[in-house]
Parts: C-alpha cells; structure tokens; sequence
C-alpha cells in the first residue's frame, strides 16, 4: 500500500468527509469499486489530506521530508505514458513541491532531468534522484543560489553537458516570505524575492535560449496570486504577476522559433515555501480551506499540468495560463 492508497485515505478521512468530498460521494465509491488505482487523474477530493493540518514551522528553505503530512509528489501515485520520451528538462526548485512533482513526473514520462536547488535542500534532492534513477532516466543535480549570476547563468550549458541537450526548461524556484504590512517588507526581502523570482528567471531563460531548439517548450510557475494578491504577500505577488507578462511577451517572441512558453497558476498547494515563512500559522493549519474545493492541493496534482505544457501534442498553446487552483479565480493572460 503507498502512502496515498484511496482506501486508506478514504478511512483517514472518515466522517469528517463534508463538502466538494461529500459532493463527489458517488463518483468516488463507483471509483473504488471498480478497484481504481491511485493514479491523481481518478482520485476524487477525499483522497487528499484536509484541513486542518497539524501546526509546523521549519526554517526557510524548508524540507518536503521533515512535513507533515509529507506531501505527494507523485513518487507513487503518477502514471506515465511516454509523452515526453527523450526530451531533456531543467527545473529550478525541482527538489520539492511543484517541481518535484514535475521532475518525477517528466522522469515517467521518458524524460531525462536536471534540477537546480539550494545546497540545504540536499537530502530532498537525493530523494528525487532515487524516483528518477528507479525510473531508469539520467539525472543531474546542480546546487547553488539562483540570486548568483554567474551560477544562473552557467545553468544551461551544464545541463546540455550532462544530459546531452535542453528541451525544457522550467522556471519554478521563488521565495515567499508574509509581512503584515509594507512597513515591516524589508529591502533585503524585496531583493531577495525579485531576485529569486524574477531576475533568475530572465537571467537562465535568456542563457538557456542558445541550446533550445523548435519543439522546446519554457514553463513558467505564477500562482493564482497574480488574480487576487493577499495582503500579507505583496513583494511575492507582485512577481507572480510580472511572471505572466514574462510569459506573455516570450511566447510572441519566441512562437517564430518553435519554441512554446506558457504558466503554471497553482492556487494553495502543500510545499516547504508555505511551512517556512511562506504563511501565518492560522492560515496554514486551514491552508486552501478557502477554496471551492475546501483544501490545499497535493503537488501531484499540478504535474499533469506541466507534462501538458512541455507535451509537443500541444502544439498550438503558447502564452497559455494553466491552473490547478482548487476552483478558485484564476489569472487570465
Ligand atoms: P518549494 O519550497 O518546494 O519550492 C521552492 C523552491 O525554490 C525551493 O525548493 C528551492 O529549491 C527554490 N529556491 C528558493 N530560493 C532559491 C535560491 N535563492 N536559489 C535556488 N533555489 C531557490 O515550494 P513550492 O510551493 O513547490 O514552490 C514552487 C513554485 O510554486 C514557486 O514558484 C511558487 O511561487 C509556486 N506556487 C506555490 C504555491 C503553493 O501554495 N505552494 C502556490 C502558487 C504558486
Ligand atoms: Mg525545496
């Protein structure tokens, strides 16, 4: 039994099972009686921890190993059908949260990945070079700062080194940090949120676009607080924002060349960002309570999004803005 089993699940959630769960009561007991597996396409809401959640705290940058619950990457539960096989892909913050679901989801799905992590993100790394190893793809692992230039931009030509070229590249490591107001939002703060966020991003895209030939594909990790920014978020929201235009404007520059690039909008997922710093406590024991579906999501849940946008089947979708928001508003484009 993995640690998502449906069933066990579904008793861990017992009668505490109420709204959009209760609402998709039958579709789930039809799910399990056809002896469903846990694949995250037919897993329905009660499968997935709710709130709330036990109180935590780690100190920034946080590791998916030391949470609880842990989350699922889709170490066990992602399926695979090919629809990336031979490509290459680099993925910043690909050691945890939503790029590691994508990295471990790019793996099954034939790819070869590369990820860029903070050296105290060690032991998460490793975790996925044993997923995407067990796999049977190449993996390569690059620490280092993303504020750093140098190591920003030598990124690309590393990767096509190790893994004989670049296909995908996805830029997915931010920082987060709530603030109640702008008084108390720091200089180094604001640095170092548009640094990570914003600055590395122009920096590796710009260095990666010499390797990235017709067929490549660039993804880009927004968030749905780009359509409806908290108040305790300012300097993170505003590059979650920006993120889009980015994406926007690369998208027309690049569409002559073949080359696709489009977002990702997650809306309340759990990952380390949010466990260290990146929320207050009351909101993160109710995290993603808010939302329709009445829970934070899994980082499973985000990764078919970035398999489609890196899938060259989606030929035509470029500048698109892909969400996995819980149901709430997501940022048009
Ligand atoms: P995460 O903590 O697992 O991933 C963030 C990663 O960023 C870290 O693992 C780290 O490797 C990397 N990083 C941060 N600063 C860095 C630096 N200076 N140098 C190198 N790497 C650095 O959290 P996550 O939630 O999976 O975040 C991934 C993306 O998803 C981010 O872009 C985040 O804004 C976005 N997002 C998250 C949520 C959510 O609720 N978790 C919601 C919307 C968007
Ligand atoms: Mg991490």
């Amino acid at each position: 039994m993995t640690e998502f089993d449906p069933t066990r699940r579904a008793l861990m959630a017992g009668a505490a099972v109420t709204g959009a769960a209760a609402a998709s009561g039958p579709a789930f007991a039809q799910a399990n009686q056809s002896g469903s597996d846990s694949a995250p396409m037919t897993r329905q809401a009660a499968d997935f921890p709710r709130p709330p959640y036990p109180r935590q705290e780690q100190p920034w940058p946080g590791l998916a190993q030391e949470m609880d619950p842990r989350p699922d990457h889709g170490e066990e539960s992602y399926q695979g059908s090919g629809r990336l096989s031979g490509k290459r892909a680099l993925i910043t913050g690909g050691d945890s949260g939503i790029g590691r679901a994508a990295a471990i989801a790019f793996a099954k799905e034939g790819a070869d990945v590369a990820i860029a992590y903070l050296p105290e993100e060690e032991p998460d790394a490793q975790d996925v070079k044993r997923v995407v190893e067990r796999e049977g793809r190449a993996f390569a692992a690059f620490p280092g700062d993303l504020r750093d230039k140098g190591y920003t931009t030598g990124l690309p030509e590393k990767v096509v080194e190790e893994l004989g070229g670049l296909d995908i590249l996805v830029n997915n490591a931010a920082y987060q940090q709530w603030v109640p107001g702008l008084e108390e939002l720091s200089d180094e703060q604001f640095d170092q949120t548009m640094k990570t966020n914003l600055y590395a991003m122009f920096w590796l895209t710009k260095a990666a676009l010499p390797h990235l030939n017709p067929g490549a594909s660039i993804i880009n990790t927004s968030s749905t607080v780009a359509a409806n920014p908290p108040e305790i978020l300012i300097d993170y929201s505003m590059t979650k924002s920006a993120i889009l235009s980015f994406t926007d404007t690369l998208a027309k520059q690049l569409a002559s060349r073949g080359i696709r690039v489009n977002s990702v909008t997650p809306g309340p997922i759990w990952t380390p960002l949010q466990v260290a710093g990146g929320q207050k406590m009351e909101n993160l024991v109710e995290f993603g309570s808010s939302t329709p579906i009445g829970r934070a999501g899994q980082p499973v849940e985000l990764a078919p999004l970035y398999v489609m946008a890196a899938d060259p089947a989606l030929s035509y979708s470029t500048g698109q803005v892909f969400g996995a928001t819980g149901g709430s508003p997501q940022p048009a484009s």
